[in-house]
């Protein structure tokens, strides 16, 4: 499969991943999707998406991942179960070296994702997968009837913490600031819930414990304390997946893929789509719009070329 050059190589099999391949099959270009994980990424452990337009009531990350790649496959595209290691330019051609070789595209479309940003403290890595997780989809169901600790203030701390209350006693969400940055409908139903309660302007210092988690130390206006919890799930941030471009392409303050409203960065040939790149929204469905808007200037790009 390697030997060819591909029109279109789409690195990650996310959302925005999964979309540049339906479009870019439906141009007839034959993308190959380089995913080392299962196609739908992060998106198919998410429990339930109910903002995504059309779908009332909501529908289950994993079944939206899997009817994105179906369709993807539907109209020709590839996938190959490895990532991404490094790319190099080479003439009109980027070169993609894979664990299973190069693969030459003439375009490339860098739908790589984002990962959950670690916190930084004492513990936290000591107690990764003893207590301490960044998934409550995968992980939620080893704690159940505990007290759970959920730290940030953003969507997802939110959405998480209240897709842990089916399996924990209590809830604390923990928040470095006096409010919350979550939307206004998370926030509402999280303080609905008479399972979850809220430590705000509180840093997290330690994660604490034995052979597993017992606890976080905290540091408030008060000073320190000690909040007993049996699991701590950290959703503080996500950092963009871009190692593998070295220093080849610009990127913002932040770190993410800088890419103009056609999804071009500054490589000629590569194009950046989803929580890779800098955007205001970060949603599955500016996602998949990514993702298209991508297919569609790669196209443009190869007949231009
Ligand atoms: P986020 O929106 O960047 O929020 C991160 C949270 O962690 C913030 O509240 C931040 O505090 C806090 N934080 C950051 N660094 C910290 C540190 N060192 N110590 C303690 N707290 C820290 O990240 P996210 O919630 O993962 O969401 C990422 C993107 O995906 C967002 O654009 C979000 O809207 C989107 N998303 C959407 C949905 C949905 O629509 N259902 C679900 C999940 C994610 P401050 O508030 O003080 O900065």
């Amino acid at each position: 499969m390697n030997a060819e050059t591909r029109n279109v190589v789409v690195v990650g099999g996310g959302p925005a991943g999964l979309t540049a391949s339906i479009y870019a099959g439906r141009f007839g270009l034959s993308p190959l999707v380089l995913e080392p994980g299962f196609p739908g990424g992060k998106l198919s452990l998410i429990d339930r998406i109910e903002n995504y337009p059309g779908f009332p009531g909501g529908i289950a990350g994993a079944e939206l991942a899997e009817r994105l790649a179906e369709q993807a496959r539907e109209y020709g595209a590839q996938f190959q179960a490895v990532a991404a290691d490094a790319i190099r330019q080479e003439g009109t051609l980027i070169q993609v070296a894979t664990a299973d070789g190069e693969v030459a595209a003439r375009t490339l479309i860098v739908a790589s994702g984002a990962t959950p940003q670690r916190l930084g403290v004492p513990g936290e890595r000591e107690f990764l997968g003893r207590g301490v997780s960044y998934c409550a989809t995968c992980d939620g169901p080893f704690f159940r009837d505990k007290d759970i600790a959920v730290v940030g203030g953003g969507d997802s701390a939110v959405e998480e913490a209240l897709c842990l209350t089916r399996f924990a006693r209590s809830v604390t969400v923990i928040h470095r600031r006096d409010r919350l940055r979550a939307s206004e409908v998370l926030q509402r139903r999280a303080f609905a819930h008479p399972r979850i309660g809220f430590r705000y302007s509180a840093e997290v210092i330690a994660v604490e414990g034995g052979d597993q988690v017992e606890g976080i130390r905290l540091r408030d206006q008060q000073g320190e304390s000690f909040l007993p919890a049996g699991g701590v799930f950290i959703y503080v941030g996500i950092t963009p997946v871009t190692g593998f471009l070295g220093d080849q392409v610009d990127r913002d303050g932040r770190g993410h893929l800088r890419a103009s409203e056609n999804t071009a960065t500054s490589l000629p040939g590569l194009f950046a789509a989803g929580d890779v790149r800098g955007k205001p929204l970060r949603q599955v469905v500016t996602a998949v719009a990514d993702g298209a808007v991508a297919a569609m200037a790669a196209d443009r790009y190869l007949t231009g070329n």
